[in-house]
């Protein structure tokens, strides 16, 4: 017989638009199976403080739309430590909590995996996070919209590129994965992009630029915060220094790229794994990501979910591409 009588939820980490999403569908879930569902405020910050609130179909009204998260998220330093985690583990017992729905990225399932290996607690994660970061899933929640809001902001900057006949560097997010910069400089059509997986290095970019075409009226670089040249004020620098004729700008995307309401993809993936995440800790799986490879629900050891550097899209045949389309 299943013991599972209380599930916690909470979300880690960045946040990502479709987080709520994933919070209704494991609250109506849970409801759904007759479990209580608790709701944990601020991630490991609120399992190490005791920060719960009981969670009702009510309390997930109206929030499927929303960007951000009504749980809150943080990154806690004390999880990372033997005293925080007893503390929470303490916490969870003193609260009746039988398992936990984590909703993050890489670092909440590293935190969730050190967890279970010492308390033998059930945890499931869904992958929550704009990056695009995980192994065992095609896309993560979050990841739909955030590279949405980085094509319409670069479809905007280049009517005024088109208009001053000028080159913009555009820094989008992504300090270890540049999956950010590789579709939305796709879909934007962008003349280059540098991410880090792949080393472009500044003579490759150089060398991009004198043989391409001189009479386009924009040309657009997407770089992720991440790549190895340094950022894209930096990228503007040399460039400036070496094309003299070229009137270049730079523009750092920042922070809007986390906000807005989750497309219809992330919505849809948030509420299927959501669901599928409390169904998998009734039928004792743990230590798992939820994700969706090639449309079926696909579990994942958190240890494997975390090693982004097997995902074979950030290539340089997806490159290639830009090489190609920018003629
Ligand atoms: P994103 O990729 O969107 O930023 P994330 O889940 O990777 O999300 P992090 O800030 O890296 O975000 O991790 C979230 C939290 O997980 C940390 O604040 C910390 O509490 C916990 N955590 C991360 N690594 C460890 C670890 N090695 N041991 C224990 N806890 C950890």
């Amino acid at each position: 017989m299943n013991k599972i009588k209380n599930i916690g939820v909470l979300t880690s980490g960045g946040d990502a638009p479709g987080m709520n999403a994933a919070i209704r569908a494991v609250v109506r879930a849970g409801i759904y199976y007759d479990l209580k569902v608790t709701g944990i405020l601020r991630g490991y910050e609120g399992l190490v403080q005791a920060d719960f609130i009981d969670m009702d179909r009510k309390s997930v009204a109206n929030i499927i739309q929303r960007g951000g998260t009504i749980l809150k998220t943080a990154r806690c330093d004390s999880f990372r430590t033997p005293e925080g985690r007893k503390k929470a583990y303490d916490n969870l017992i003193a609260n009746n909590i039988d398992a936990l729905v984590v909703i993050g990225g890489d670092g909440t399932f590293t935190g969730a995996n050190v967890f279970i290996k010492e308390y033998d607690f059930p945890v499931i994660g869904l992958p929550g996070t704009i990056d695009n970061d995980l192994a065992g899933t095609d896309f993560t929640i979050g990841y739909d919209t955030a590279i949405n809001t980085v094509v319409s902001a670069v479809d905007k900057i280049r009517d005024t590129a088109e208009s001053h006949n000028r080159l913009f560097i555009v820094e989008v997010m992504g300090r270890d994965s540049g999956l950010i910069a590789l579709r939305s400089g796709i879909g934007a059509g962008a003349e280059a992009i540098l991410i880090p997986e792949v080393e472009t290095g500044m003579d490759d970019l150089i060398s991009r630029l004198e043989h391409g075409r001189k009479d386009k009226a924009s040309k657009i670089i997407i770089v992720a915060e991440g790549d190895e040249i340094g950022g894209a004020f930096h990228i503007g620098e040399t460039l400036k220094d070496k094309f003299p004729g070229y009137d270049i700008r730079v523009s750092v995307l920042g922070h809007i790229q986390r906000g807005g309401s989750p497309s219809c993809m992330d919505r849809v993936l948030a509420s299927r794994l959501g669901v599928i995440a409390v169904e998998g800790l009734l039928n004792g799986h743990s230590g798992e990501m939820v994700g969706q490879l090639d449309r079926e629900v696909v579990y994942t050891p958190f240890d494997q979910a975390i090693k982004h550097i097997n995902i074979e899209e950030a290539s340089p045949a997806w490159l290639k591409l830009i090489e190609i389309l920018s003629l």
